[in-house]
């Protein structure tokens, strides 16, 4: 049977092109700064990104929580939006390791915090209060329904956050679809941002890795910060070659998939019984559901239909568009819900 894999974007296989240069990839031990490759990649990352330097590291997972402990010591308060990655996906991990807390700020539909509930949670000098040390935003949002944050946007909370001495960074895992649905160079969009991590293996296709961007001076203790959680790599030139590939050819591309979301969004919301505004749908993620049937159910049914997707909780289903995903695909997988809603249970 045929797979349509719409899970998500991390299910992505290297290129041809990046499996060539893992094999032809310059080596060195990376933990002693002497892996050309990885310099090459946090190089150009620096570079694209529009900040002084960046270091490479296992997951995003690992970036935002290096972040979270270079920028909060015990006892200090993060602000993180309510649907976000870190609060949900990521086992707590800077409260575990940290001791950080976490303040959560309501975020609307497109993943946006309002700044002035950041400005109100930013705490004063105060002897009962736990100092705030950061404040993060997600672009593009992943539960969210990769809704993408414009300059603007993340200017207006920069903005209210540096008026009061507190740096701003960004989980951008999928940063480069953001930058690609708002036609925006993605040094631009992260302009006012102090730090931003991106990740290689999403949508970029690369098989690991993501990228810490931000100041010199940050990612020196960033750099220290990923040693003390095991994430100095000795020949990480393997991981790096892939990513530089995914930089250099696979980020006008998501442009595709974005494409491909909407055809798909806009085939679902055609079906009686799918609830989806296809205006929402600005990037390669499909948040929908659906009624008269039970959302673990239909899901099941689409399995078998060999259509794959992810409960994102709450009776929503997940899809997501990729490379190794084309315009057939997202078809037949609208003919699957059809059929799969038409079943009488
Ligand atoms: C996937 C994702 C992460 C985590 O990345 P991993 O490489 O899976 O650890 C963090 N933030 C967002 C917004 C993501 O979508």
């Amino acid at each position: 049977m045929k797979i349509i894999d719409l899970r998500s974007d991390t299910i992505t296989l290297p290129t041809e092109a990046m499996r060539q240069a893992i094999a032809a990839a310059d080596l060195g031990d990376d933990v002693y700064g002497e892996d050309p490759t990885v310099k090459r990649l946090e190089e150009m990352a620096a570079a694209l990104l529009g900040k002084e330097a960046a270091l490479m590291t296992a997951s995003g997972t690992m970036s935002n929580l290096t972040t979270l402990l270079t920028f909060c010591g015990r006892g200090d308060e993060a602000i993180v939006g309510s649907e976000s990655h870190i609060v949900h996906y990521e086992a707590g991990g800077a409260s575990a390791l940290g001791g950080v807390a976490y303040r959560t700020v309501f975020n609307d539909k497109r993943g946006m915090l309002d700044p002035e509930d950041v400005e109100s949670a930013i705490r004063g000098n105060r002897l009962h209060f736990p100092p705030t040390a950061v404040v993060c935003m997600e672009n593009t949002h992943n539960r969210c329904g990769g809704s993408a944050l414009t300059t603007e946007d993340m200017r207006s909370v920069a903005n209210v956050a540096h008026a009061r001495g507190v740096p701003v960074y960004v989980d951008g895992a999928r940063i480069f679809n953001a930058a690609v649905a708002r036609n925006t160079p993605v040094a631009s969009l992260v302009e006012d941002i102090d730090a931003v991590s991106f990740s290689l293996c999403k949508g970029l296709a690369a098989p690991v890795g993501s990228v810490l961007c931000g100041s010199a001076d940050f990612i020196v203790r960033a750099r220290k910060i990923r040693q003390m959680l095991g994430g100095g790599m000795r020949q990480a030139g393997i991981i790096a070659a892939a990513g530089i590939v995914a930089l250099e050819t696979m980020i006008d591309r998501l442009a595709e998939d974005h494409a491909n979301a909407r055809v798909l969004a806009n085939g679902l919301s055609n079906i009686p019984g799918v609830i989806l505004d296809p205006s929402t749908v600005e990037t390669n993620i499909v948040i929908f559901e659906v009624q008269g049937i039970d959302a673990v159910e239909f899901q099941a049914r689409l399995a078998e239909a060999g259509v794959l997707t992810t409960d994102s909780g709450a009776g929503r289903i997940r899809m997501l568009t990729h490379y190794g995903i084309s315009r057939a695909d997202v078809e037949e997988a609208v003919e699957h819900v059809k059929a799969a809603l038409q079943v009488k249970a």
